[in-house]
């Protein structure tokens, strides 16, 4: 097969909040088309990284290119502008609005306006390709028919599919999440799946902060594995899972 397009280029990036090194010289690279797995202990330094490329922290050192451009550096909306997409550890909603109106609000919020002001002003059109797009997304990751329920009612599965929706309006070419899977039962964690092979079916390109190994292992075609802020080592999930230096930072021995 032809070799599938660098999307992303993470190298040696580096994080330090005072005398705590947080990230460590971290590379690694992401190609379209690719789900790819950033785990490690709590404290590892999973989320930082992902604040790092995702342009939410400035780097101390290093550089992170998005399609062969350098974005260390720039704000957030910028580099979301360029096609990277994200959602949060915990999800943002508002609970007495429909899903529908939480995503097509959410793609208003992550285009930078001032939010109250952008809403009063929001025109007609405007407004009508918002929620257009809205619920083209969720069609898309097969919530249709839970659009018009309220946010707040959705159990916790359906309301992280929710933000995957919202971070789908800006059309991503990458999606950053960060542990999608936590606190799931095992039926919305196989939904999620479902999902994102989808997802990565139609091109996009994923990475996942995740803590549960055995959701990461059979669905990632690639992982990343840190510890103290440090890259331990990367490799095919076969070969993560096989491996002496994962098992004893995960399980100490
Ligand atoms: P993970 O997501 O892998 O659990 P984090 O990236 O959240 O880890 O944190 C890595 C380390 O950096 C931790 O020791 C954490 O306490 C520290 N850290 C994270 N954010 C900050 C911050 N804003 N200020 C100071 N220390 C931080
Ligand atoms: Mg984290």
């Amino acid at each position: 097969p032809a070799a599938k397009e660098l999307l992303l280029e993470v190298d040696k990036v580096r994080k330090q909040f005072g005398g705590l090194v947080a990230v460590n010289d971290v590379s690694f690279q992401i190609h379209a088309g690719e789900i790819i797995g950033l785990i490690g202990p709590n404290g590892a330094g999973k989320s930082t990284t992902f604040n790092l490329i995702s342009g939410l922290l400035p780097l101390s050192s290093g550089q992170v290119s998005f399609r062969g451009q350098a974005v260390g550096g720039k704000p957030s909306r910028e580099i979301a502008r360029l096609g990277m997409s994200r959602t949060f550890q915990h999800v943002k909603m508002i609970a007495d609005m429909t899903v529908l109106e939480n995503v097509a609000l959410g793609t208003y919020l992550r285009s930078g306006k001032d939010t109250l002001q952008a809403l009063l002003r929001l025109d007609r059109e405007e407004e009508k390709r918002l929620f257009a797009e809205a619920e083209r997304q969720l069609q898309r990751i097969g919530m249709g028919e839970q659009m018009f329920e309220l946010a707040g009612n959705l159990a916790l599965g359906p309301q992280r599919l929710m933000e995957i929706a919202r971070a789908l309006c800006t059309d991503p070419a990458l999606l950053l999440l960060d542990e999608p899977a936590a606190g799931l039962r095992h039926k919305e964690k196989q939904a999620l799946g479902d999902v994102l092979r989808q997802l990565r079916q139609e091109g996009m390109s994923v990475l996942l902060v995740e803590h549960d190994m055995e959701f990461v292992m059979g669905l990632t075609d690639r992982i990343v594995v840190m510890e103290f802020g440090t890259k331990l080592i990367e490799g095919e999930p076969a070969v993560i899972q096989a491996s002496p230096i994962v098992r004893a930072a995960y399980l100490g021995t």
